[in-house]
């Protein structure tokens, strides 16, 4: 179909419900979507957010699974542009729970007066690219049409989750439930049998809540992975007094590192190879005890060379068989089949303990697969569990799922589907290719979720709305990556990720958790700190890379 009959069709049959056009349309209502509104608008820019959920706060609004809490430490994973906003906030814990940083998120919402730009309640069904007007008209299911120029997604690298893809579902007769679905009204699971399918971040997290309060829980686990301790504990009031007194040269510091997030000055100095193994260990044991997810950043090897990844994968395991007490269970536990953050390291508190429980059991299905869902319960191979309730923890279509959702189409109809059929191709994770003025936050090809996400949203947010105002200022109508730098910037992700051990798992990063997706390894594993640095050189430089057209 031509895409100007195609723009023509959106419009006429929603003439009714044509919305007046605004400069900017943000996708999505999260960290990225209220940061992008706030920083547009004070850019003078007019700006409407279109938001699926029925109110903001995105991934955190979703995954009200108990235990849902964050990886990265709260005063990290906060805004930072604003001095006020993150004087006056307090967070209660070292790692914040999800309750928490929703109530942040409305917090922001009201202090900077989001809420009158943004629509919930309202997904965005195709943006499609007018390139007579050079605007994008982005069509909803409330049947409604939006005009804009220049449009920002902001819709998550983990926001559609996947569905059990497990056969009998409809049968069970007791209540099924996604983390990233969970029942706003809460789902009390005291004293019910519970099963939960699936031991990534999500399960982990549910699972260690669960165990104690359900009155049998049933982790069925097809793959273990790495659970290194987060350390959580209530804040130290001193602590925060301290930080907040040195929060600016402490968001400075975290904008010189890979991460986003400061790690121990002692960490990353020289190869685990070339350390003696006595101090090898001593530093392992320092870091446990410290806690958080920066175990592989604590010798210089540790992600490219596979015997230096094993002398800390081994350290893990050896943790588990010191805490689980059944060694066949801790055993079940221990993950073998890739090195040590090869998969995003799972982070929590006390998950290990769990199955010292006589009220937790662990289901080994990767040797006897789960093969349906009965009336009663979860059939493997070996035998039938009975359950009243079954927790699907299995994860997302992530990074590229929320996009694709979309039927997004730019110049001569060219559909993003098919230009990614065989994988996403992005200049920077920001911008594709004949695309124009359409922008990614924290898309595939930027670093993205190998980051602190609070502290890439803001990178992002702040150079596109840099480049938006820029081509606002000087009358650009059209803004577009230029297909060979494109091309190189891919070329140059893929080789970034292969001088790494990062791809040789099966992980989500991969897509190797979706059937049937491309595999192609989407972060940017260049960091934070040296990928700011290229943006930076980009914008420096008039954009390398753009075309910017009047
Ligand atoms: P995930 O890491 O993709 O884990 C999905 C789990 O489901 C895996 O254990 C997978 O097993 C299992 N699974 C899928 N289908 C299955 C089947 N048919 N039978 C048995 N097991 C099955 O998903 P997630 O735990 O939701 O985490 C995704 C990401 O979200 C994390 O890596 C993290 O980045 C983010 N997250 C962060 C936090 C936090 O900040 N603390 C919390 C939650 C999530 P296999 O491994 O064998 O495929």
């Amino acid at each position: 179909m031509d895409v100007q009959d195609d723009v023509q069709d959106l419009d006429q049959d929603a003439t009714e419900t044509a919305r007046g056009p605004v400069d900017v349309l943000v996708v999505g209502a999260g960290f990225a979507g209220l940061y992008a509104l706030h920083r547009l608008r004070g850019s003078g820019l007019t700006v409407r957010v279109l938001d699926a959920p029925e109110a903001p706060g995105g991934t955190w609004a979703a995954n009200r699974y108990p235990g849902a809490r964050c990886d990265v430490q709260s005063f990290d994973y906060s805004f930072s542009f604003d001095e006020a906003l993150q004087q006056e906030w307090s967070w209660s814990e070292r790692y914040a729970a999800q309750g928490e940083i929703l109530d942040y998120l409305r917090h922001v919402v009201d202090r900077f007066d989001l809420a009158r730009d943004i629509e919930s309640s309202t997904r965005v069904l195709s943006a499609v690219f007018d390139q007579l007007a050079d605007e994008w008209v982005l069509t909803t299911d409330r049947g409604e049409t939006h005009r804009s120029r220049f449009v920002v997604m902001a819709t998550g690298c983990l926001s559609v989750p996947r569905p059990p893809d497990i056969p009998g579902l409809e049968s069970f007769r007791g209540r099924w439930v996604h983390t990233a679905d969970w029942p706003r009204e809460g789902l009390d699971l005291t004293g019910l049998r519970v099963g939960l399918v699936g031991t990534g971040s999500s399960g982990v997290q549910f699972a260690t809540a669960t165990a104690g309060v359900a009155g049998e829980l049933v982790v069925f686990q097809r793959s273990p992975n790495y659970v290194l301790p987060a350390q959580n504990r209530p804040m130290d009031p001193e602590f925060e007094r301290e930080l907040k007194a040195r929060y600016a040269e402490h968001r400075a510091l975290a904008k010189q590192t890979t991460r986003g997030y400061p790690v121990p000055a002692y960490a990353g100095q020289k190869p685990a190879l070339a350390t003696p193994a006595d101090e090898r260990q001593e530093v392992f044991e320092a870091i446990w005890e410290h806690g958080g997810p920066v175990l592989t950043s604590v010798f210089t090897d540790l992600t490219v060379d596979e015997a230096a990844n094993e002398t800390a994968a081994e350290f893990v395991r050896q943790k588990i068989r010191d805490i689980v007490t059944d060694p066949v269970t801790a055993e079940l536990l221990c993950p073998y089949d890739h090195p040590l953050g090869t998969r995003r390291p799972v982070l929590d508190t006390g998950y290990y303990p769990i199955f010292n429980r006589d009220d937790v059991t662990l289901v080994d299905v990767r040797t006897a697969p789960i093969t349906e869902i009965t009336p009663a319960g979860v059939r493997t191979t070996d035998a039938e569990y009975e359950l009243d309730v079954i927790v699907f923890a299995t994860g997302y279509d992530a990074m590229t799922g929320a996009l694709l959702a979309m039927d997004i189409r730019g110049v001569d109809g060219v559909s993003l589907r098919e230009e990614w059929a065989d994988g996403p191709a992005a200049y920077l994770g920001v911008a594709m290719a004949g695309f124009p003025n359409l922008f990614t936050v924290t898309g595939p090809g930027s670093p993205s979720v190998l980051t602190n996400m609070v502290a890439s949203i803001e990178q992002h947010v702040e150079w596109i709305s840099d480049l938006v105002e820029h081509a606002h200022a000087t009358g650009a109508r059209r803004v577009e990556a230029e297909p060979a730098d494109q091309a190189r910037w891919v070329q140059h992700v893929l080789d970034r990720a292969e001088a790494t051990l990062l791809p040789k798992a099966n992980s989500w990063w991969i897509g190797a958790n979706v059937p049937g997706k491309p595999r192609v390894f989407m972060p940017y594993v260049g960091g934070y700190a040296p990928y700011g640095q290229v943006l930076a050189e980009v914008s420096r430089d008039g954009y390398t890379g753009f075309s910017l057209t009047r």
